[in-house]
């Protein structure tokens, strides 16, 4: 997959493909990442890319030309891309929406700056993202965590021990605890299911366990599924094991 980055602050960017599996994903080939400065497409002779806005008030805003010719030059270089405008007024970044552009050949990702582009600019933004309800200085850190978060779902860019799949929210649930070395860790054991050996075992306590995580720190997730009969009884199974209250939702 091509990604092209506009914005101001190329070398911050580019450090989202120097660490972990971003960098994997770049070395194995199936990543590239391209970080475009906005200001090699400013007309003034000092790379100026901003002006104040009409109207008055504090501020500056992006000028329309150089981000459009920027986005221009993107889909030159790397082919017809969605163009995905970082922006905190955008469709909450969601797994969906990670896994979904992870299938694309290409994507050009607008980072705003200042108070944002002129609104003239958007007209060649396909889909506003958000990373969530609060307001950041620049969409610079938005776009690398959309990197990260698409470089997991890449063919090949994590190993069999690790896998997109099984975090949370693949399969609408948060993901179940984890336990490694050692057994015993300041009076508290890990859980002796995950000792047997046993691998159906495992997995039944594992579902309970995230089902249970996603019934105490995420309600909103459960409320919008569908338990089967089986997922039922684990629910109900965890919740009378935590000795909890019957939930007030309707998901039971
Ligand atoms: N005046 C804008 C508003 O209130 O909607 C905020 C502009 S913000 C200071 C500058 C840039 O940061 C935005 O253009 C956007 O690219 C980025 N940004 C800020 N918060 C963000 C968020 N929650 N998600 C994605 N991008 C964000």
């Amino acid at each position: 997959m091509k990604i092209e980055i506009l914005t101001l602050f190329p070398e911050l960017v580019e450090q989202v493909v120097r660490f972990g599996i971003p960098r994997k994903a770049v070395e194995a080939g199936i990543l590239e990442l391209k970080a475009r400065d906005i200001r090699d497409y400013s007309e003034d002779r000092d790379r100026r890319v901003d002006d104040r806005p009409y109207g008055g008030g504090p501020g500056m805003v992006m000028e329309a030309e150089p981000l459009t010719a920027a986005i221009a030059a993107a889909k030159a270089a790397i082919g017809e891309a969605r163009v995905i405008g970082l922006s905190p007024q955008g469709e909450p970044l969601t797994q969906d929406w990670v896994r979904r552009l992870a299938l694309e050949p290409g994507l050009i990702l607008l980072c705003g700056r200042y108070e944002g582009p002129d609104e003239r600019a958007m007209r060649a933004v396909d889909v506003e993202l958000s990373l969530g309800d609060f307001v950041l200085s620049g969409g610079e850190l938005p776009a690398m965590a959309l990197v990260d978060a698409i470089a997991r779902w890449l063919p090949g860019a994590l190993g069999h021990e690790q896998s997109a799949p099984n975090d949370s929210f693949a399969s609408g649930l948060l993901d179940h605890p984890h336990y490694t070395r050692p057994e015993h860790w300041r009076g508290e054991a890990v859980p002796e299911v995950l000792l047997s050996g046993d691998h159906a075992k495992v997995a039944r306590w594992r579902l309970k366990q995230a089902l249970g995580a996603t019934w105490l720190k995420r309600p909103d997730l459960l409320a919008g599924l569908e338990l089967n009969k089986e997922q039922t009884r684990l629910l109900r199974e965890f919740i009378a094991e935590a000795g909890l209250d019957s939930p007030d939702s309707d998901v039971l």
